[in-house]
């Protein structure tokens, strides 16, 4: 945890503090304080990057939290995409008070609880746009906005200092599927009556123009589902719901039967389903079990994996091992989604294992399949302009989009009689507002916590998480060399391990069954699996870590590393 002190709240002063999102995409989460009342603006995670090895998930540091437990009276969320809601679990065991959000976003907080075995009571709080809220001196109001994903909100915030607004995630989509507008008057009205300071999403100011609405895709499937000759296998975000309903209905009219297929979309097709998100038409949804039994050209396939995670369904198919879909010639896959970065070789391994299955595969580069769900350059001014706030704070990006939008919002409140001052700050910073105008003030502690969900609870930041896995269990590499024409094993495997302790005259027998692991994993895999190094890593990685924590009782960091000879 990090050392230094979270500073006491000035009095008569307003103070807003970024935990998490400013300086990079992710774990958004901020707490705007007046006197004894904190409250708290999401709670994301962020996702490693796929060399930070045994790390699941990245929240941000809650010292902060942790010091203010007393103070923070309440949790409001923005929308339900896992860099706003995804460290709701590990934020609401720190403070007593209810969360704030709309049907969909407390809908997909509900499992996260559960998994982690919260009772949530009365805790939730559903709103609705333009419902009112107050909380000791705040009074927060919910604003609708358009994004990638139904029942998102902007707040504004009235405090004894001015009102604040928060854009939370947005894009301006003027023809929305589920027929709710952007509240663009609101947002006019609240310009019109003053506001002191805007914090805005910055994930697309280096775009020009419009970033487009989410129908924009509509003309691109409809070709595919023209010119698929066999299945058709999209694979999406498992929070794109717009997207489902796109695919759906363009199901329903060209009579294909859709299966949803992966854990997420599961889950997320059924909550958005049981909430009225998505509306599936009886008797054209079927379940994966069911692909099978009918003909290639009259299923549809929703799947997750267009990140080409290891386990997802798409990878699974892509390499011929998942029990109910198969693809094979005729067959399209559909990469129905950015490719978010560090996630490129993943993906292009994907692609490869589906070409060899001898489908089409199209992304986003060839086709329109793809559009974002954050406002570009014009639609970043237009709120400017519309909110004309005194005070600009650039949110939710690095430290380059943050700059850039506030070069971008002092041009275009430049000329006007309001002249915008522009406060760049990054995480950590305390921002205070008070009678002689607004300034970065402090500094509190922030930093990033690595989570193993295989672990219960949290290990510290980066440096610390893994001294501490390799202080406590040490750590084992595994050289596995195998052969680049049979993908089988040449030779035994070498364990070294350093700072794992064993019984004495244990040890020989401990890595003789590892060794005996690492084989079984390797024959219980197919060729095509044992020649994808990634894929092969990653499995190899699961197995040895499970076989050392049930062998052992510890979690040494496992390192395999796969060569080809
Ligand atoms: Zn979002
Ligand atoms: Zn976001």
């Amino acid at each position: 945890m990090n050392q230094s002190a979270v500073p006491d709240v000035s009095p008569s002063t307003l103070e807003v503090v970024p935990l998490g999102g400013l300086g990079e995409f992710g774990m958004n989460m901020m707490a705007v304080s007046w006197g004894d009342t904190t409250i708290l603006i999401d709670a994301g995670v962020m996702f490693p990057d796929p060399d930070q090895l045994g790390v699941d998930l990245i929240i941000p540091d809650l010292t902060f939290v942790e010091a203010r437990r007393e103070k923070v009276k309440a949790l409001v969320l923005t929308h339900a995409h896992e860099d706003h809601i995804g460290a709701v679990p590990h934020v609401m065991p720190l403070f007593d008070g209810p969360v704030y959000g709309t049907a969909l976003t407390l809908a997909f907080v509900e499992p996260k609880l559960e998994e982690h075995e919260i009772e949530a009571g009365d805790r939730l709080r559903r709103v609705s746009p333009r419902d009112r809220i107050t909380i000791g001196p705040f009074t927060i109001e919910f604003i609708r906005v358009t994004h990638s994903m139904p029942d998102c909100v902007a707040l504004a915030i009235s405090t004894p200092a001015g009102t604040i607004v928060h854009t939370g995630d947005f894009k301006i989509d003027q023809t929305p599927i589920d027929g709710e507008h952007f509240d663009l008057h609101r947002f006019a009205e609240l310009g019109a009556e003053g506001v002191l300071a805007l914090f805005a999403d910055s994930t697309n100011i280096d775009r020009k123009g419009f970033t487009g609405s989410e129908i924009d895709v509509i003309d691109s499937f409809e070709e595919l589902f023209t010119g698929t000759h066999g299945k058709l296998v999209v694979a999406a975000f498992s929070s794109s719901i717009y997207r489902m309903q796109i695919l759906v209905d363009l199901a329903t009219q060209f009579d294909r039967k859709v299966a949803f297929v992966g854990r997420s979309i599961v889950q997320n097709s059924e909550i958005a389903q049981r909430l009225g998100f998505l509306r599936v038409p009886v008797g054209v949804q079927i379940r994966d079990s069911e692909v099978a039994s009918f003909a290639a050209q009259d299923v549809l396939c929703v799947v997750t994996g267009s990140q080409g995670e290891p386990q997802a369904a798409l990878s699974r198919i892509a390499i011929d091992d998942h029990r109910n879909v198969k693809i094979g010639p005729d067959d399209t896959v559909v990469l129905s989604a950015r490719v978010i970065p560090g996630n490129e070789k993943a993906i292009a391994r994907a692609m490869s294992h589906v070409a060899r299955r001898g489908a089409d595969v199209v992304t986003a580069d060839m086709k329109h399949v793809h559009v974002s769900g954050h406002g570009s350059a014009e639609e970043l001014k237009l709120i400017l302009s519309l909110v004309r706030p005194r005070y600009f704070v650039p949110i939710h990006g690095e430290y380059r989009h943050l700059s850039q939008h506030a070069r971008v919002a002092t041009r275009v409140m430049n000329g006007t009689d309001r002249k915008v001052h522009v406060l760049l700050a990054q995480d950590g910073d305390v921002i205070q507002f008070d009678d002689n105008g607004a300034r970065i003030a402090d500094k509190a502690p922030t930093g990033r916590v690595l989570i193993d969900v295989t672990r219960v609870g949290e290990v510290g930041d980066e440096v610390l998480r893994d001294r501490r896995h390799l202080a406590a269990d040490g750590i084992i590499v595994a050289v596995v060399a195998i052969s680049r024409h049979t993908g089988k094993l040449a030779g035994d495997p070498e364990i070294v391990a350093r700072g794992f302790v064993v019984e004495s005259g244990q040890a020989e027998s401990l890595f003789g069954d590892a060794e005996g692991v690492i084989a079984d994993c390797i024959d219980e895999s197919s060729v095509e699996e044992r020649t994808d190094q990634g894929l092969m890593t990653e499995k190899l990685r699961v197995g040895l870590r499970r076989f050392f924590k049930k062998r052992t009782g510890r979690r040494p960091l496992v390192l395999p590393v796969l060569m080809e000879i």
